[in-house]
């Protein structure tokens, strides 16, 4: 690398001032750490000169609606914390007779948010560390390979305020499927092969723990009630047949998928799915296929939102409910029911209408055997109206043959990956909190990041 001399001499220094700092004999780590801190306070400086003279060339118009503003103060101050320490920043500042509101431009143009301290690149890090571990966690963390030393409170303040940002782009989204021209706004998004394609749509939901009525549980108590604290998350992944794949050793993954999740209710996780479904290539899909267990909210929401998609109940489930009957009858674990299952799950696998012939077969056990218990006369009961409801969703030859799938597995992986995150031995959530970084962790699983964060765009897309 050729240096100018001024440059040289900037390098030297450098140098001189990590020889002074870094004591006898430091090792290479010790010369990494001293010259990142050497050279903060000049990145410092030079960037409150580089915002500033942003700020400055920002005009004074209305970030929200291009009004020109009124201005009120022309050098309003604040503080920022960047990655290289806190800068200061005077900007103009007026009021928009339009939106009948305050507003700081440069704010806007800059990507500081309001009343908070950090500057993108500390949005990203709390955003990012706080997805992977509570912020308590993280601290130590961060400021080891960041150089920024924030408490726990102030990382999930702002990882939360990205949760909310999060939040805002996926209502944008939600509310596109109000209107015909929202839809295909969002099935333009989606990025698809020239062949036609088989989407797949699975869907399940799980608990979370929440902090609701916190510092009421006695009160609660002794009003004879228990606080509520277990609540449902929805939760949807859709792909493409093509987008699934093999590793090297064998197991199943998926390549690029869409994620789903949210605590708001099924009609709030409805129309998230299909949102996030358009982007997927809905519309332009040759088959979509929707796979679930036997809870009837997932086939409801099929009905009212992919009318017309076929269906399959997830075999493992179909087949947890033959053993069911086959512990009924023949005793829990024991040798003659795991004979009695293996035909009727052979049936399933092996014929075209496989769950015909298992019903017809439960039906017949009723009708002729005599030494029924009512239990087991109830049991079968049950089972021969389990079939008869799913058994046009139970096509497990034509899927194989088909190459599709037959299980749920993808979407029990998908949970799991939130699970890691959202279903922490001792931890408590919040309605507000755990949607706002539900919000976050699926904009980042949808590959999505850069619409957050752009500042990072000319690189690698964050997986
Ligand atoms: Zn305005």
């Amino acid at each position: 690398m050729d240096f100018s001399s001024v440059e040289e001499s900037y390098v030297t220094l450098l140098c001189d001032q990590v020889r002074a700092a870094a004591g006898n004999d430091p090792n290479m780590g010790v010369l990494e750490k001293k010259l990142e801190q050497m050279a903060k306070p000049y990145l410092r400086v030079a960037l409150e000169r580089l915002v500033q003279e942003r700020a400055g060339n920002v005009a004074t118009r209305c970030p929200r609606c291009n009004t020109a503003l009124q201005v009120e103060a022309r050098m309003r101050r604040r503080k920022i914390n960047t990655k290289f320490g806190k800068i200061a920043l005077a900007r103009a500042y007026g009021y928009c007779e339009t939106c009948h509101d305050w507003q700081y431009p440069a704010d806007a143009a800059l990507a500081l948010q309001e009343r908070a301290p950090a500057s993108p690149c500390v949005q990203e890090i709390c955003a990012l560390t706080t997805l992977r571990d509570p912020a308590i966690n993280v601290q130590e963390d961060t400021r080891r390979l960041t150089g920024i030393d924030m408490d726990p409170a102030c990382i999930h303040r702002e990882a939360r305020r990205q949760g909310e940002r999060a939040l805002a782009l996926r209502n944008a989204d939600t509310k596109c499927t109000g209107t015909l021209q929202g839809v295909a706004e969002l099935a333009k998004r989606a990025v698809l092969p020239t062949a036609p394609f088989t989407l797949i749509i699975q869907m399940d939901a799980w608990n979370i723990r929440e902090r609701n009525d916190w510092g009421q549980t006695e009160d609660l108590r002794k009003a004879g009630q228990e606080p509520k604290r277990w609540h449902w998350v929805y939760t949807g992944t859709v792909f493409r047949l093509d987008q699934r794949a093999t590793t090297a050793s064998g197991r199943p993954v998926i390549t690029e998928r869409g994620y789903v999740a949210t605590r708001l209710g099924l009609d709030a996780f409805r129309e998230q799915l299909y949102a996030e479904a358009l982007q997927r290539g809905l519309l332009q899909a040759e088959l979509v296929l929707i796979l679930g267990d036997g809870a009837a909210w997932i086939w409801n929401l099929a009905k009212e939102r992919f009318d017309g998609a076929q269906q399959r109940v997830d075999l493992f489930h179909v087949s947890q409910h033959l053993w069911a009957v086959a512990h009924d009858l023949h005793g829990h674990g024991s040798p003659e029911a795991k004979a009695w299952v293996a035909p009727y799950l052979g049936w399933l696998k092996q014929r075209e209408d496989g769950a015909l012939d298992v019903i017809t077969s439960l039906e017949q056990l009723r009708d002729n055997m005599t030494a029924l218990t009512s239990p087991q006369r109830e049991a079968l009961e049950r089972e021969i109206g389990y079939f008869t409801e799913h058994k046009k969703r139970m096509d497990y030859k034509r899927g194989k043959a088909l190459e599709q799938p037959v299980g749920s597995g993808a979407i029990e992986s998908t949970c799991a990956q939130y699970q890691r995150r959202f279903k922490l031995r001792g931890q408590f959530w919040s309605l507000e909190g755990d949607e706002a970084f539900l919000a976050l962790a699926t904009l980042h699983f949808n590959g999505r990041w850069s619409s957050l964060f752009p500042h990072d765009d000319d690189q690698n897309p964050v997986a």
